[in-house]
């Protein structure tokens, strides 16, 4: 089944709301196997809306609406839906009775502009709304379908979950069955280049990706009669995208790289803490997100000014005066200094210059060390890195490029055999 989400309001062309619909049903219909061909956005206007519908009726089997069922003049979504379907519209005194209901329970009167959303086209199942007074509908006629949703999101979601979702499972063959890929080090391009000939033949499975900030995520999709049989065609495909690409996938789900290391620590007993310079507390912030990290995280010094880094990290001062705060001396004194106030086992620095000003020909603005330290075997890892963009890009790729590296290193060998030495 094929089909177009249409989503009807002035509003979301003049830019004064979000489209939040499409890209909420896009994901909804994907997950039950339903391709989505097209995204189109009309506005409150019956000839253009008449227009589109004639368009996408054509080339898809299943026209979602959004919008414009409500009491108004400029709602006619529901109209111009029965004239395509070749349906008049009746009044329903079910519909009336619930709508009037509604008001005695908000105790105020109903107004008569409401009875306009008592007309239901001809032969269509109503949609009950459990937030609004909008009815929506399903039309059906020779083998297309228009589903007729109202606009506001809380009405717009529970009937989609509760009744459009088991309507249209009940017509779905295919089931569509995703593996998802995160991407470290690696851009969009140099992704699909690595894995240009499986894009070029890819029919079933297919492959996407999508760029992330500072990441990619790849998905690939198989498309058949069960999961299992979907899980069958993917195996291959996703062989040969680990030996391909395997050095910079980090997770195979979409996740964030402070999850999976949130994860591996947990998995392994130990705990990270952090000296921050240039990051500002972000990688803190970026830990601190998911639920329950205080099992590994219970530390992170932001140490901006040098004063702090040497009275609280006790970095030494000739450290900072014969290389500077941005050197790998300093960060690894950082990281040494984080990990005698914490005893985690985990310890890990950046100090940078995120810019724009502060750089030096010598120091140029995006030049970022970040430091790994093993608090077990005392061992370090550091990196040395010159980052592009912003001053919030350099700090956040650094922040991602600290954890992709701590990732890499306990997946390796940083484990509790090593806490035991
Ligand atoms: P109502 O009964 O409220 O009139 P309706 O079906 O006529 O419902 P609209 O008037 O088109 O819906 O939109 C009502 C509100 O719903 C909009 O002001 C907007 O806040 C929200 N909305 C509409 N379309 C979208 C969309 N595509 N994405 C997110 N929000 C939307």
């Amino acid at each position: 089944m094929k089909a177009t989400i249409l989503n009807v309001g002035t509003e979301l062309l003049v830019g004064s709301t979000l489209n939040t619909h499409s890209y909420y049903i896009s994901q909804k219909l994907h997950e039950i196997g339903v391709g989505v061909l097209y995204h189109a956005v009309v506005g409150d206007n019956p000839v253009r809306l008449e227009d589109m519908i004639g368009y996408y009726y054509d080339t898809s089997d299943l026209i979602i609406a959004t919008g414009g069922l409500g009491p108004t003049e400029d709602d006619l979504t529901k109209e111009i839906f029965a004239k395509w379907f070749g349906v008049p519209l009746y009044f329903s005194e079910e519909i009336r009775e619930d709508i009037e209901a509604r008001f005695r329970g908000f105790g105020r009167p109903m107004t008569p502009n409401n009875l306009r959303q008592c007309y239901v086209p001809e032969g269509a199942e109503i949609l009950w709304n459990e937030n609004g007074t909008a009815t929506g509908f399903i039309l059906e006629k020779d083998g297309k379908i228009a589903i007729l949703l109202p606009g506001p999101p809380r009405e717009l979601r529970p009937m989609f979950e509760k009744q459009v979702i088991p309507w249209l499972r009940q017509r779905v063959s295919q089931v569509l069955t995703s593996r998802y890929f995160k991407i470290f080090g690696l851009g969009e391009s140099a992704t699909e280049d690595r894995l240009s000939d499986l894009f070029a033949a890819q029919i079933n499975p297919t492959l996407a990706t999508y760029a992330k900030t500072g990441e990619v995520l790849l998905r690939v999709t198989a498309s058949g009669a069960s999961d299992s049989e979907n899980q069958k065609l993917l195996e291959p495909m996703v062989e040969e995208i680990r030996s391909r690409i395997g050095d910079h996938i980090y997770a195979e789900r979409d996740a964030e790289l402070s999850e999976v290391l949130f994860e591996l620590l947990r998995d392994k007993g130990l705990k990270i803490a952090l000296a921050e310079s240039c990051t500002g507390g972000m990688m803190a912030d970026m830990l601190v997100s998911h639920s329950g990290v205080s099992e590994v995280f219970g530390v992170s010094v932001v140490a901006y000014d040098n004063a702090v880094k040497a009275s609280v990290l006790g970095v030494p001062a000739e450290t900072l005066e014969t290389f500077g705060a941005v050197s790998e001396e300093t960060a690894r004194a950082m990281s040494e200094g984080i990990s005698k106030i914490s005893g985690a086992e985990l310890c890990i620095s950046v100090t940078g210059i995120a810019g724009p000003d502060g750089g030096t020909e010598k120091k140029p603005v995006g030049l970022v060390y970040m430091d790994l330290y093993n608090s077990l075997s005392r061992e370090h890892r550091t990196f040395k890195q010159v980052f592009t963009g912003n001053r919030e890009r350099v700090r956040q790729a650094s922040a991602m490029k600290a954890f992709y590296e701590a990732i890499q290193w306990l997946k390796a060998d940083l484990t509790i055999a090593s806490k035991e030495i």
